[in-house]
């Protein structure tokens, strides 16, 4: 079973993760992998950290998208398929839609586009659920603002309030085109709570 936790910046995918991860191992019978994107093996890792060079400005957007499709590529490859055909749950912080939001969406280069390469990386590979942590953006900026340390600082912190406006309406559109996969959770409850509805969530699809 392959589930993804997509949201904007600041929605608190990571946190929830590592809060979901616990309750899900003690319910589980198959071994959880918990795995994150753009990373989670060392080539895909190196590409990330290219990514999100503060220094790299000068990325042009469609070489920003081959890069994430080419980390993901990878991580697939190497790491999340091997665990689905051994019957693994993965849980993966960020995929396909990620891509689709931020560089289809938010860089303008177009959905279409850009879920055309990811197609050609995963040759065609879905997620079965997808939870979507929805957070509007002022909130979800304000938390990175407050959360963050400045060795931390990326190439995204810098993007207008608009860029992280146009990747969440891109988000709340795949959610409603997609409602068979997607399910929405409102990540501006606190972090229990969210935890909470995305293991129900998980629960209610998958009851062992
Ligand atoms: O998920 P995480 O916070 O680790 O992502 C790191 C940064 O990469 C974030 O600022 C996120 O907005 C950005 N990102 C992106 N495009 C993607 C995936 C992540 O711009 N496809
Ligand atoms: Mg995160």
């Amino acid at each position: 079973i392959f589930i993804t936790v997509e949201g904007p910046d600041g929605a608190g995918k990571t946190s929830v993760i590592n809060e979901l991860a616990p309750l899900l191992k003690q319910q589980l019978t198959s071994p959880l992998l918990l795995t994150r994107e753009p990373g989670g093996i060392p080539i895909a890792e190196s590409i990330r950290r290219v990514i999100l060079d503060p220094k790299n400005i000068e990325m042009d957007e469609r070489t920003e998208a081959l890069l994430y499709a080419a980390a993901r590529r990878q991580h697939l490859v190497q790491k999340v398929i091997p665990a689905l055909e051994d019957g693994q749950l993965v849980l993966c912080d960020r995929f396909v839609d990620s891509s689709l939001a931020y560089q289809g969406a938010g860089r303008k280069i177009g959905v279409d586009q850009v879920a055309t390469i990811n197609d050609f990386a995963t040759e065609g590979l879905v997620p079965d659920l997808t939870l979507y942590l929805d957070i509007d953006s002022d909130t979800g900026l304000e938390r990175i603002k407050r959360g963050r340390h400045a060795s931390q600082i990326n190439r995204l912190d810098v993007e207008s309030s608009v860029f992280h406006q146009r990747v969440r309406h891109a988000y709340l559109r795949l959610a409603e085109e997609n409602p068979q996969r997607i399910v929405t959770i409102d990540a501006r409850n606190p972090i229990e709570t969210v935890t909470k509805s995305c293991y129900n969530v998980i629960q209610n699809k998958y009851p062992n």
